[in-house]
């Protein structure tokens, strides 16, 4: 469980990751990898992971791992 990471505190897989960002259930996702951005809110860690919110669509979305900052490549 490697891909697993600490996000506001909590361990999340990516499927959880995902979820977080899409504000709801997700089909599929892909490894969390890092990324060398930062929190515009907080200037936290930002991690990246990309994901299916439905078949027709692939979404990459980043989130903060300190505060509740997400947003999308949409
Ligand atoms: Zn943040």
């Amino acid at each position: 469980m490697a891909d697993n990471r600490v996000v506001e505190g909590r361990m999340v897989t990516p499927g959880k990751l995902a979820e977080l960002i899409e504000g709801e259930g997700i089909m599929d996702a892909e490894p969390i990898e890092d990324t060398d951005r930062e929190c515009p809110e907080c200037g936290g860690s930002v991690l990246s992971v990309g994901y299916m919110p439905s078949v027709t669509e692939f979404v990459t979305g980043y989130k903060c791992q300190d505060c509740d900052w997400s947003e999308t490549d949409r």
